[in-house]
């Protein structure tokens, strides 16, 4: 299969996108940590992958926390020997309010996740994935880092932000045989949606789409696949939608 040898750590891995990574990458061969701030989370990821005959491991992990990402890199190579891919997916959204109403402590609480976290996590990955001989990342980012949204600044800024640490990872690395880029899923039916939204929300929200509905976290995981794969050898740096034309207009 596509990732056979290969080993690859999911941030997030215990929910949503990522746990659709998760499954995909295993079932083409992989060798997934699946890490996640909730451990039951990403072991019931885990439990599900070794079912089905994947090979998987969870770990604990808060992508807030520098040492969090240090030590997922090591317990990847502890574990299989090596790291290959690596998936910065985990994200948070934050309650809506417009910039003079928005609470501080949740710009710190999502700065630190969705953009700081994902720094932290190149930080050690991209120079392990060039000791294990070359590989590539993906950095789940949003249709929200092309265009913005009302009430949601600390995301929408994060979002467009990690379109900007993908092109300065992929212009220090891809030479070294590690090739970075950026997904930007338009709205996927995951917990993290449901949670935000109430069903006439999300009713609304598929109208935006020219799909007419939300995405999968297969439809996500097709494309950070691609992307992880030998096909993309020419694609590095570059940010790509799976929006259901959310962005077309
Ligand atoms: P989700 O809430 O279903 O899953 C996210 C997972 O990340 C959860 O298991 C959660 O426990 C974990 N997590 C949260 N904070 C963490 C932290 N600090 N450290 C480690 N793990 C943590 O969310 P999702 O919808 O699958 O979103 C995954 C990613 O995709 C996020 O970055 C999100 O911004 C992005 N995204 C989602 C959508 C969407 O519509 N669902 C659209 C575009 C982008």
């Amino acid at each position: 299969s596509r990732f056979d040898n290969k080993v690859a750590i999911v941030t997030g891995g215990g929910s949503g996108i990522g746990e659709g990574i998760s499954k995909q990458l295993a079932s083409e061969g992989a060798s997934v940590v699946v890490t996640d701030i909730d451990l039951e989370a990403a072991q019931r990821v885990v439990d599900e992958i070794v079912a089905a005959g994947g090979k998987a491991s969870a770990f604990t992990q808060n992508t807030a926390k520098a040492e969090d990402s240090k030590a997922a890199v090591e317990f990847a190579q502890k574990t299989y020997g090596a790291l290959h891919l690596a998936v910065n997916n985990a994200g948070i959204g934050a309650p809506a309010a417009t910039i003079g109403d928005y609470d501080l402590a949740a710009w710190d609480r999502v700065v630190g996740i969705d953009l700081s976290g994902v720094f932290y996590g190149l930080h050690y990955q991209l120079p392990a994935i060039v000791a294990a001989g070359g590989g590539a990342v993906v950095n789940m980012s949003s249709v929200l880092g092309a265009v913005g949204i009302a009430e949601n600044a600390a995301y929408v800024s994060s979002k467009h932000a990690l379109i900007g640490l993908t092109k300065v990872a992929a212009l220090e690395y891809t030479a070294k045989g590690v090739r970075t880029n950026a997904v930007g899923p338009g709205f996927i039916d995951t917990p993290l949606v449901r949670k935000m939204m109430s069903t006439e929300a999300i009713t609304a929200l598929e109208a935006e789409h020219a799909s007419k509905r939300l995405g999968t976290n297969q439809e996500v995981a097709a494309l950070t696949l691609f992307l992880l794969s030998d096909e993309a050898s020419f694609t590095t740096g570059s940010y790509h939608l799976v929006d259901g034309g959310y962005s077309a207009h």
